[in-house]
């Protein structure tokens, strides 16, 4: 086995460019002024950048860059695919600070690549989750200063309704999708479960009465009683838990409070869209490193970010 981190593409610059291509454009060169495809041909000479082609129905010249996460940066391609695949490959994220050291890019350009990687990694198209037979875990945690905080409301503890909440969907050996919100009431969960879960879903959660008005609206609604202590049950045909969704908060806490100690409130769901798409690229998947940094090249099309200064 060859390690991953010889591949060609992250070492050379021509090589980067037609490991991209082949995956934005699958059947050939795609010009992102005028929609062509047929007249097209590849720039060659000394002086043209690597990469270059020229549409030769608008006259226009491009690169698979142009409306991608990549564009309007200077950034050497082989270095994003080092970054993405540094992203992909650890669990707990790498900070901004880490990428400026090993690619020896400056801070500033390390933290607008994280964050450009990060927007390529959201998911877009939402098909709910779950089905018949599957079983689906909510859960809450909250946000405060600058910490993580996991605190489960319990019928009592209202004061944490106020902060800023996360909201976790996690299926049972499937896919997570999380939400940042700034009130975790249950106007705002309901909203969240009724347009991201299948009715046909059987719904674990905790015996919140956050939870309490959806509970109709699923094929079956069981709740653990965390405040008897009670974490696991187990009934004839199901175990009933929130276990998974617990696992799934410690990597995302871990995660904020050892890599992205200063992470602005702003940008947490960006963080977020990281941790769900590691969790739904996971080895136990399939999926391996290298497979993930595939998976994250699809999602750079159409995700240009504007936003300049950081933090
Ligand atoms: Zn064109």
């Amino acid at each position: 086995m060859t390690s991953v981190l010889s591949s060609e593409h992250l070492h050379d610059e021509a090589a980067a460019y037609a490991w991209v291509e082949a995956r934005v454009w699958p059947d050939g060169p795609i010009c992102p002024h005028c929609g062509g495809i047929e007249r097209i041909s590849k720039m060659g000479g000394k002086s043209t950048r690597i990469g270059t082609y020229k549409c030769y129905g608008c006259r226009k010249p491009f690169t698979v860059k142009v409306g991608t996460v990549f564009e309007s940066s200077h950034v050497a391609m082989h270095l994003w695919l080092q970054a993405m695949l540094l992203m992909c490959s650890s669990k707990k994220g790498v900070s901004s600070n880490q990428l400026h050291r090993t690619l020896g890019v400056t801070l500033k350009t390390a933290w607008f690549m994280s964050h450009r990687i990060r927007e390529a990694m959201k998911t877009v198209g939402i098909v709910p989750l779950g089905g018949a037979g599957k079983t689906i875990e909510v859960d809450e945690t909250y946000h405060g200063d600058k910490e993580i905080v996991i605190k489960r409301t319990r019928r009592g503890k209202a004061a944490h309704s106020s902060k800023c909440a996360v909201i976790a969907l996690v299926e049972r050996g499937g896919d997570a999708r999380t939400f940042y919100v700034e009130k975790a009431d249950k106007a705002t969960i309901t909203a969240i479960m009724r347009n991201n879960i299948a009715r046909e879903t059987a719904v674990c959660t905790d015996e919140s009465r956050l939870y309490g008005s959806v509970s109709g609206e699923f094929a079956e609604h069981h709740t653990v009683m965390h405040s008897a202590k009670e974490y696991v049950r187990y009934e004839e045909s199901r175990t009933v838990h929130t276990n998974t969704v617990e696992g799934y908060f410690s990597v995302f806490k871990r995660g904020m409070k050892g890599t992205y100690q200063h992470c602005a409130e702003k940008h947490l769901h960006r963080y977020l869209a990281e941790f769900d798409f590691r969790y739904n690229n996971r080895a136990s998947l399939g999926v391996g490193d290298a497979a993930r940094a595939d998976r994250i090249v699809k999602g750079i099309v159409g995700k240009r970010l504007t936003y300049r200064t950081p933090h």
